[in-house]
């Protein structure tokens, strides 16, 4: 059976194709990845598998660099960082590839094929109506002498290489970390091309050729790749190195129980960070979609993850993105975040809807973080802080909502012109100190001068100098405002609403 060996460092991979995004299975994988490193003292390590000429794209891969940094899993080896074990693109790598192979010829354990792409077609359609079926390629050229095979290379025709699979070999067995024992039998697997006959390494070669160079001691990744795993363990084999362990990763399904996709979720990474999700909230989310500390435990900073993750607390169920949960989750690390990363979070968000530019946040930085206390509590996403905030930034006007209008100053009885009235004139006082107190206590005096319960007084205040009813705390907003930009809005609702 194949077993890991133990006492090697931990390296481990994440491998992806620059094929599309990073989304949010590939980010789980790196996750995993990046966090059991960290956990074993071991070595992360970024590779990109860009063979595939027409699907990878350089964009694609900087897109994906981009949201790894965003994620904050920081590489030990790999693009832009170097490491010992590079290059780290596997199109860079060819030569290793070419290696492996001549290793191979060596120990007899490939062959050369000629079968044509119609033989091979035809011979699969003749196997396919056929009793049994197809169980792979029927070996034809694996009987060919060893001159003949070199005369016909020496020809120039046309080959790939084939492994051989061995005949007196027992099943494939491993242990997954993830799916316990496994068992493949021998006789389904094919004598699989590991060469093309352009010379490019398939995907099954070219990853075991890269993980075992770079010393790779876990490979952990989605369970698309488990039926990959017996082969890629063949070719191990015949390499003679040591076999990784292996923790292939459920699938993760949406809230509908269906396989997530592109136009049903969002699925990429920069998409949620466009919807304003913050890169601590997401791992700490997506570390939970399978793995978990103790069976309840929801807040996982990256410190705990990283000093607790392990393969035995992952599950092999089928895990369920549950975007409500995510939103919770993305609140409440809000809430804790504290103002200095608030602002620099929300930057991108408030210039992006031309209530500030990035100059004014860096030149009045402590303005802005006296906004946070006024949302961090009431924010699922990034962006609910523009809406919560945008009046503050309206100047001596704002946008009067007709439905607080009528519910409040149009109020039958409410005498919320009288209220505004008396409250311009608190205002606009320059010996009260311009702070929430001050102003606030003073604005409560009213409740006796005028006989009115406080919601009287308050709500008249909230929907002129707010525009709605429904604000972040109304005297902590109003400090942060400019003395005569209130005093003016009050004078544009009593115009406004009352015509005066
Ligand atoms: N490049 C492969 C992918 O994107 C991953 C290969 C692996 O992890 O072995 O799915």
């Amino acid at each position: 059976m194949a077993s890991a060996d133990s006492s090697r460092p931990v390296r481990v991979r994440f491998a992806p194709s620059p094929t599309g995004e990073l989304h949010i299975g590939g980010a789980r994988t790196a996750i995993y990845n990046w966090a059991f490193a960290r956990s074993h003292g071991g070595s992360f390590i970024l590779r990109i598998e860009d063979t595939d000429p027409e699907r990878s794209t350089e964009e694609n891969k900087q897109v994906i660099l981009r949201s790894m940094k965003w994620l904050g899993l920081d590489w030990d080896e790999g693009p832009e960082k170097g490491g010992n074990f590079g290059p780290y693109l596997q199109t860079e790598r060819f030569n290793t590839y070419t290696d492996a192979l001549e290793q191979l010829k060596k120990a007899d354990a490939v062959y050369p094929c000629f079968c044509t792409k119609e033989e091979l077609d035809a011979k699969r359609a003749q196997a396919e109506s056929s009793e049994g079926g197809y169980s792979g390629y029927d070996r034809t050229c694996r009987s060919l002498s060893k001159e003949e095979a070199q005369a016909r290379i020496d020809a120039g025709e046309p080959h790939v290489w084939r492994l051989k699979v061995p005949e007196n070999h027992g099943p494939i067995e491993f242990e997954d970390a993830v799916y316990g024992h496994m068992s493949f039998p021998i006789d389904v697997m094919d004598d699989m091309i590991l060469v093309r006959s352009d010379g490019t390494p398939t995907y099954n070669f070219a990853v075991v050729c890269d993980d075992t160079n770079m010393e790779i001691t876990h490979v952990i990744r989605g369970d698309d790749h488990l039926s990959n795993t017996p082969r890629q363990i063949l070719i191990y084999e015949a390499l003679g190195k040591p076999v990784p362990t292996f923790a292939h990763l459920s699938m993760i399904l949406g809230a509908d129980g269906r396989k997530l996709s592109k136009r049903r979720n969002a699925t990429s990474v920069e998409e949620y960070a466009k919807k304003g999700y913050l890169p601590d909230a997401l791992v700490n989310f997506l570390a939970l979609l399978g793995w978990s500390l103790d069976g309840e435990t929801t807040i996982i900073d990256r410190n705990t993850l990283c000093s607790h993750f392990d393969l035995d607390r992952i599950t092999k169920k089928d895990a369920i993105f549950d975007e409500t949960k995510l939103e919770w989750m993305n609140g409440s690390y809000i809430q804790t975040m504290g103002a200095s990363a608030w602002v620099d979070a929300v930057e991108p968000f408030l210039v992006e809807a031309g209530l500030c530019t990035a100059e004014d946040i860096s030149e009045n930085r402590s303005w802005f973080e006296a906004l946070y206390p006024l949302v961090a509590e009431r924010s699922k996403l990034l962006g609910d802080a523009v809406e919560k905030l945008s009046f503050i930034f309206d100047g001596p006007t704002v946008h009067l909502d007709e439905k607080s209008v009528n519910k409040v100053l149009k109020k039958e009885g409410s005498r919320a012109d009288e209220v505004l009235r008396a409250v311009r004139d608190i205002l606009a006082d320059t010996s009260i100190a311009w702070e929430c107190d001050p102003l606030q206590d003073t604005c409560r005096t009213l409740t006796e001068t005028l006989d009115l319960k406080a919601k009287f007084i308050f709500q008249p205040i909230r929907v002129a100098v707010t525009g709605s009813q429904v604000s972040p705390p109304l005297f902590e907003s109003i400090e942060l405002m400019k003395r005569e930009d209130v005093v003016a809005r009050i004078d544009y609702t009593l115009h406004e609403v009352f015509g005066d």
